[in-house]
């Protein structure tokens, strides 16, 4: 299949393959998604085959305000209205019940529904155009870090989807936050742009999914399924390295072998002359370094690095979701500093 090259002027030909049950990369502020018709099963379907993604790994439906959500959803409680008056348009996703109306391919045949109401302007009005809620996930092949341009997302699915719509690089560059609202209190599945700091300030007392910070053991079930798949990872193992930033530069200096690759704070790259380093952002910009984390990781799959050294943020604000990140991409291979 030809994968046609659209521009933000595009939005009619763009939601019109979206109404032909067509698979269209669509730029979002958080990541590139993989969008399809959510209302056709077959088109949904599809979603999974050009992202080998798992049958049971649900995926999240987009709509253009809040008040679609009665259409989709049941039994909503007052704080889905309070968090969409915050923060939608916006990378928030909020699991509820679903209506019956959702297909079982877009929720993977749970009773809830994963909704967003994303902030790009040309997400949104593809959305608009389309008249449709627009099912997707991440638009990288399933395992591999998300695609936070066009360019990335054409690496994994040029020839795969029917078109894809510049919209630049995305300007927050993790995926959304999801909370499940269908618990109480709420609990924080995945750490994202809206961070769990203001979910607490909106709602008072916020759980946090323990696959949030750890591995999943044998046995266990995260409430995202999503979660307990190996994610976001490159090709060589990767090893993250907590603590403060001069120490945690400083031991990945010592570390460091031969045909290594770095993926460090800005301040510190010259520590790593002769190794393939990859810049995170500047130490105290974790908005940056959201921005730039999975380019950085998809970066050294075109490289022979054998293993990959990371530092990374602490946790506080957009840090938690940069951190849960490289977290996955090294299968919980953490070096505890602090
Ligand atoms: P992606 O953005 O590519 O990671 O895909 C959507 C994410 O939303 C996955 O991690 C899913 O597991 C999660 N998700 C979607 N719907 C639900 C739901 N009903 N309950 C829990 N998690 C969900
Ligand atoms: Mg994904």
């Amino acid at each position: 299949m030809k994968t046609e090259k659209l521009t933000a002027a595009d939005v009619e030909q763009a939601a019109a393959i979206l109404a032909r049950g067509g698979l269209l990369g669509i730029p979002t502020e958080t990541v590139y998604g993989l969008g399809a018709n959510g209302l056709d099963p077959e088109a949904v379907a599809h979603i999974f085959e050009a992202k080998g993604r798992p049958q049971d790994n649900p995926l999240i439906l987009h709509v253009p305000s809040a008040e679609w959500l009665e259409r989709y959803c049941q039994h909503i409680p007052n704080a889905a209205y309070t968090l969409a008056e915050r923060f939608w348009p916006g990378p928030l996703t909020m699991i509820l019940e679903r209506k019956p109306v959702v297909p079982d391919v877009v929720t993977a045949g749970l009773d809830t529904v994963g909704m967003r109401c994303p902030a790009h302007p040309v997400c949104r009005a593809i959305i608009a155009a389309a008249g449709v809620p627009v099912a997707a996930p991440s638009g990288n092949t399933s395992g591999r870090p998300s695609p936070t341009n066009m360019a990335d997302m054409l690496e994994d699915m040029e020839g795969k989807i029917d078109g894809i719509v510049d919209g630049g690089p995305c300007s927050v560059g993790v995926e959304s936050t999801i909370i499940d609202l269908t618990e109480q209190p709420p609990r924080l599945l995945r750490p994202g742009g809206v961070t769990l700091e203001e979910l607490r300030d909106a709602l008072g007392e916020v759980a946090v999914d323990p696959a949030v910070t750890r591995l999943m053991g044998a046995g266990e079930h995260p409430r995202a399924p999503g979660m307990k798949y190996r994610h976001y990872a490159p090709k060589a193992p990767v090893t993250v390295v907590k603590g403060d930033a001069a120490a945690t530069a400083a031991y990945i200096q010592a570390h460091l072998g031969e045909g290594e690759g770095v993926v460090c704070f800005d301040e510190y790259a010259d520590l790593y002359a002769g190794h393939t380093v990859e810049k995170l952002g500047p130490t105290a910009d974790k908005a940056a370094q959201a921005r730039n984390v999975f380019d950085a990781l998809r970066a050294f799959d075109d490289t022979n690095v054998t293993a990959i050294w990371s530092q990374c943020p602490d946790e506080g604000g957009i840090g938690l979701a940069i951190s849960n990140r490289l977290n996955k991409a090294a299968g919980f291979h953490i070096i505890d500093l602090t």
